[in-house]
């Protein structure tokens, strides 16, 4: 797996899930692929990530995972970000499920809108 193997990998995801939020009026949108040294470090001392960066590398150092959060409209009409696992669950477990059966890694509990494989 390299760098340009999780590109083909993040698209094939996004084909999925895109038909799959369409009716409920929402749409996949890869937020953070690649992270710097730095960013990662930041990241880090904000309490964002569990990765130092350099102990800890993130796949994110690595072009090897990507965030892609669920974007939809609040009762005011306003595109935001959605929270799939409270407001679509049966559809957010589908598209996991599918990230795993191209070869990625499971969803992390805290984090739901990374994507990753090793
Ligand atoms: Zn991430």
């Amino acid at each position: 797996m390299n760098r340009r193997d999780f590109t083909v990998m993040l698209a094939d995801q996004i084909l999925f899930m895109a038909p799959l939020l369409e009716p409920l009026g929402m749409a996949p949108q890869i937020d953070w692929v690649m992270r710097s040294l730095y960013d990662q470090q930041q990241m880090y001392l904000k309490g964002l990530s569990k990765c130092d960066g350099i102990t800890k590398v993130s796949g994110h150092q690595t072009g090897k995972a990507g965030d892609i959060l669920v974007i939809g409209r609040n009762t005011a009409g306003n595109l935001v970000i959605i929270d799939p696992m409270k407001v679509c669950p049966e559809v957010w477990k589908q598209c996991r499920q599918h990230w795993v059966e191209i070869g990625g890694e499971p969803m992390i509990e805290w984090d739901q809108f990374h994507h990753e494989c090793k």
